[in-house]
């Protein structure tokens, strides 16, 4: 094997690829003076070069030990779970390691290993296994997440995860930053299978749900932010993905939060903010657990939010206020139009009244003039009329239209129920 391997004070220490000639030699000669050894059996080692291998140490007589054996295979099966990363996860790997190694030097709290050497024996391998204290976490780092495979890449991702879980590893993973699906007008980002299996839930979330759960008791809630929510009955799950990526030769982490909600394609989340950028090392700062924040970025998010609520809320409020003027102002004038209508009506019928009036010293009224003016006067319908008509002008005397319509005039008669209660009065029919 040609991994890290004790050297003195136990720093660990790797071959390089390749050296020149003397470089070679050199290493071996260190290797002579038993300054090598197994980090497994304790075991001197020798330092051997191969085309094909290159530098690398090996067991006296080739024969290697169990454990270093074990490890071997470890490895070869966490190759194997890591084959669709790209070079990125290696890079990205390294400085996470050296990174955490370096805290280990100075916290004794902290304890990292390569997950396949922490336990040979395990199915699925945290790319770095991590103690805190007595908790342990299992950090992996996602590159290459693209539509094509998502649906495979979330259930890969889904089983490790759940492993881990058994295994009472406190699962953390790191996710490739890549650009991002967002629409702006419906305030939400649009996840990737894979994204929504592996984001975390951190303290800082949970503060988020607290926020949440009292401002949501507004029903327009997502109303303001015009959010189509798909599962109202839904519990408030804030989380947040931890993206990475190498800036200028940096490692940052970009904190990006959501309010969970569907979990059918396409998967639309509540976006909280535009997410923000911290340095690895930030991140990683023990404090109860791994940060994996910026608490004054968040409690400023928080409140900012809450502004940002209130002005929306506000706006709403206004919005309401004016239409529902508009609505008022739209039925008065409807209410307007129908007065006029009607004292247009009774203009036409006190016309048809005051020339009838003058003309009627001249001549009888007919029929159809008492037709007409009954119907302005008091609806008279088709039916209506035929029943007058037959039941009642034969007793009256056909050409007496006259004497119905003083009779409508005298008793002010406002419908055909009135008429007949007149007629039956004075004319004692029924
Ligand atoms: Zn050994």
């Amino acid at each position: 094997m040609r991994e890290a391997l004790h050297v003195i004070d136990n720093e660990i220490f790797k071959l390089p690829y390749s050296a020149s000639n003397e470089a070679v030699a050199n290493f071996k000669k260190l290797a002579k003076k038993e300054l090598y050894k197994c980090p497994y059996c304790d075991a001197v080692l020798i330092v051997k070069y191969g085309e094909l291998r290159g530098l690398y140490f090996s067991h006296q007589h080739s024969e290697a030990c169990e454990e270093s054996k074990r490890v071997e295979k470890a490895e070869k099966r966490y190759a194997k779970q890591i084959e669709r990363e790209t070079q990125l996860h290696k890079v990205l790997l390294d400085i996470i390691y050296d990174e955490l190694s370096i805290k280990s030097k100075i916290n004794p709290e902290v304890y990292v290993n390569r997950g396949y050497k922490e336990k040979t024996e395990w199915k699925e391998y945290p790319d770095i296994y991590v103690k805190l204290g007595d908790k342990e976490h299992a950090l992996c780092v996602i590159t290459n997440v693209n539509p094509s495979g998502d649906g495979n890449l979330a259930q890969h991702i889904m089983k490790r995860h759940n492993y881990f879980l058994n295994e009472g590893l406190e699962p953390i993973w790191f996710i490739e930053k890549k650009e991002q699906a967002i629409e702006r007008d419906k305030n939400s980002i649009i996840l990737w299978e894979a994204e929504l299996t592996i984001a975390s839930k951190t303290k800082e979330d949970k503060n988020w749900d607290n926020l949440f759960t009292s401002e949501i008791e507004d029903e327009m809630f997502f109303d303001y932010f015009n959010y189509p929510r798909h599962d109202t009955d839904s519990e408030i799950n804030t989380k947040c993905l931890l993206y990475i990526l190498n800036k200028e030769d940096k490692i940052v982490i970009h904190v990006q939060r959501f309010l969970k909600d569907r979990i059918v394609k396409p998967l639309r989340a509540f976006m909280i903010n535009d997410g923000y950028e911290i340095p690895f090392g930030q991140a990683l700062i023990v404090d109860n657990g791994f940060r994996l924040s910026n608490p004054e970025i968040e409690e400023e998010n928080r409140n900012r939010f809450l502004d940002s609520l209130k002005q929306k809320r506000e706006q709403h409020l206004e919005r309401q206020k004016l239409e529902d003027e508009m609505k008022k102002l739209k039925l008065a004038q409807e209410e307007e139009m129908r007065k006029v209508e009607l004292q247009e009506q009774e203009l036409r019928l006190k016309k048809l009244i005051d020339q009838r009036k003058a003309e009627s010293i001249n001549r009888a009224m007919s029929y159809e003039e008492l037709k007409q003016l009954l119907r302005e006067k008091i609806g008279l319908t088709q039916k209506e009329q035929m029943e007058l008509w037959t039941n009642y002008l034969p007793r009256i005397g056909l050409k007496n239209s006259q004497l119905v319509w003083e009779i409508v005039l005298e008793n002010n008669c406002r419908s055909f129920t009135d008429l007949k209660a007149a007629l039956g009065k004075k004319y004692g029919l029924l």
